[in-house]
């Protein structure tokens, strides 16, 4: 349990977020938010609250709903589009997030584990699911719509013009050229480093990964210009 001090400080992170004041605009207490939030409809968790709690400035409260509650969002932003106040509940709770893992908090850890895998692959080719991947019997947790989706997804997967979209073959096979451009990308915005404090041994199976990849790169470069030179 972390002390009133480092409750604070979580609280102040997350007011002091360059967003803060364009996501949060005062509150109608209205509701409307959480009736039209997905997420509401299947957790224990209301937009409404959470903007609330920011709002009343609770610190305590506000910690509590980091816990768990802040996890429950889908990050779809319908609350932003509906909200009369012009507040974005689904964009606070995105500050709260990178909050949460700027201060290491078990709660983040403990949500990201499950998706190592995930994690890897999207940092290390830029995309995790391909088009022919979304079959029924690979997703059986999908329950009975995901048979409803099948016949229609061959037909969107024609109208994808990008052929590296349409097969996990070709969506997996990056160009060395944009693996080191996106590695970059990953690293100046903070999100490798983010990664460093919730998951350390990925991060350095992934970093061992980029390091690899980027030598890579440095030799093609350097036989591209003994090419251009011969
Ligand atoms: S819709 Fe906006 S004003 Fe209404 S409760 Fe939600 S955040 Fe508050
Ligand atoms: S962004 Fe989050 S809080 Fe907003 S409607 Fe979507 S799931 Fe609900």
């Amino acid at each position: 349990m972390a002390t009133y001090a480092e409750m604070q400080q979580i609280f102040d992170d997350i007011r002091g977020d360059f967003r803060y004041d364009h996501e949060l605009n005062g509150c109608l207490n209205c509701g409307i938010c959480t009736a039209t939030c997905p997420s509401a409809q299947f957790y224990d968790y209301s937009p409404r609250e959470i903007v609330q709690l920011l709002w009343t400035e609770n610190v305590e409260q506000i910690y509590d709903a980091m816990q768990e509650k802040i996890w429950a969002c889908a990050q779809c932003m319908t609350c932003a589009a509906r909200c009369p106040f012009k507040n974005s509940p689904g964009g606070l709770v995105a500050i709260m997030r990178e909050v949460a893992i700027k201060h290491e908090m078990q709660s983040a850890k403990d949500v990201l584990r499950p998706f190592g895998r995930v994690m890897l692959k999207l940092i290390t080719t830029g995309n995790q699911l391909s088009p022919d991947m979304i079959q029924p019997d690979h997703f059986p947790d999908w329950g009975p719509n995901i048979q409803k989706v099948e016949g229609d997804l061959r037909i969107l997967r024609k109208a994808i013009p990008v052929k590296t979209l349409q097969t996990v073959e070709t969506a997996w096979e990056v160009s060395l050229k944009t693996s080191v451009e996106m590695y970059t990308i990953w690293e100046m915005t903070g999100v490798l480093k983010s990664l460093e404090l919730m998951d350390e041994n990925l991060f350095d199976v992934i970093e061992d990964f980029i390091d690899e990849k980027r030598e890579d790169y440095e030799e093609w470069l350097e036989e591209q210009e003994e090419d251009d030179g011969a």
